[in-house]
């Protein structure tokens, strides 16, 4: 039988019924465990780093969603910096997006420049160039926060015959928007943190590939730097998971109502959402994503602006970070992102969509 993403995010990764057990077992704090005196480890439980039941559970819920099993970091540049470092190597060249996740590429023209690894930069929306000579191809769609998308199928059929391997950055779209390796990538990392947990609780990562080679490369990996989340973390992002797709839906209404209004009004520009059948993103989105996310993305003219709309925003919290249940706004320049000083990147939460729009109406107005 196969279900719906409502179904399968209540279910995913719970162990089976047991009489007089919870539904999803608390979780187990443990450094080390009992071990067996005579013969050592039995069983999956030895030491904490490797191995944690919490966390394993997580991982079955997430590798469900994704369709490839799944190995979780302690955030999402863990999870990131992870996948580069066990693929990279001296005089490999990585492709990353232009427009994407910043932090990535500080790390590519920090870390990753000073071990010998050149990365090449090409926006979402394209043109891509030819991959010979890339050793990976790094999409991000829909990129962070300027929302372009690419068609995954597409990029890593041309990445795949020029010999690189494909990674999608899925973090925006969360597995209920889209499935990666279902669409030809190698591995899929993301950040948990945003939309997938979505109670701005939690930092969490991860890398899902169904190429069992690279799975144990990178959980070797893992093995050794040791960013691996916390029993309480891994806890929290499982609870949290059972609502993702209730919580996409009421975001995703919140957004396509926002998108619209702020399309309308004629002191707001640049407004971007996959989700508007005027936006550029539309064709590949439309026909790739089961669903779009509650980010939409907007201009306000200057930083003053945007600091007299999140002032008068009462419904509104000015914070990074996005996919939260609460709605968020943030002002990306701020933080070195290459945005205009009054790019909004605005974060829809599941506030009642009436009540959201009241608040940015009166907001706009009176910025
Ligand atoms: C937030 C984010 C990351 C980094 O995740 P952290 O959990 O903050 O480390 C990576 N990629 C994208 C697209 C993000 O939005």
């Amino acid at each position: 039988m196969t279900y719906s993403d409502g179904t399968r995010v209540v279910h995913a990764g719970l162990p089976e019924a047991e009489v007089g057990d919870p539904f999803l077992p608390g979780p187990v704090f443990a450094a080390p465990y009992h071990l067996d005196p005579v013969a050592g480890q039995v069983g999956d439980n030895g030491y904490g780093r490797p191995d944690n039941p919490t966390r394993r559970r997580l991982e079955s819920a997430i590798g469900e969603l994704e369709g490839g099993p799944a190995l979780t970091f302690a955030s999402g540049q863990a999870a990131i910096t992870a996948l580069l470092l066990s693929v990279l190597r001296t005089g490999d060249t990585v492709a990353l997006p232009s427009d994407g996740y910043y932090t990535v590429r500080s790390f590519a023209e920090s870390t990753l420049r000073d071990l010998g690894v050149q990365s090449i930069l090409v926006p979402t929306a394209g043109p891509y160039p030819d991959f010979s000579g890339v050793r990976l191809v790094l999409l991000e769609t829909p990129a962070n926060p300027g929302l372009d998308v690419c068609d995954i199928r597409e990029v890593s059929a041309r990445a795949h015959a020029a010999g690189a391997l494909v990674a999608v950055d899925n973090t925006t779209a969360t597995p209920l928007g889209q499935n990666p390796l279902a669409l030809g990538a190698d591995l899929v990392v993301a950040s948990g943190t945003k939309a997938l947990t979505g109670h701005s609780d939690v930092l969490l990562g991860y890398v899902s590939t169904n190429d069992p080679e690279l799975l144990a490369k990178i959980e070797t990996w893992r093995k050794h730097t040791g960013a691996v989340p916390g029993a309480f973390d891994a806890w929290l992002a499982h609870r949290s998971i059972a609502t993702l797709d209730l919580r996409l839906a009421r975001q995703s209404q919140n957004a396509a109502a926002v998108a619209a209004l702020l399309s309308g009004r004629d002191d707001v520009t640049g407004v971007r959402w996959p989700g508007l059948s005027s936006d550029p993103s539309y064709p590949v989105a439309s026909a790739q994503m089961r669903r779009i996310p509650g980010v939409v993305s907007f201009d306000l003219g200057d930083a003053q602006r945007v600091a007299r709309f999140l002032a008068a925003a009462e419904l509104v919290f000015a914070a990074t970070s996005f996919g939260g249940v609460h709605t968020t706004a943030d002002r990306r320049a701020q933080w070195g992102d290459d945005t205009g000083p009054g790019f909004v990147r605005l974060s829809c939460g599941i506030e009642d969509t009436v009540d959201l729009l009241a608040d940015l109406r009166a907001a706009l107005d009176q910025a």
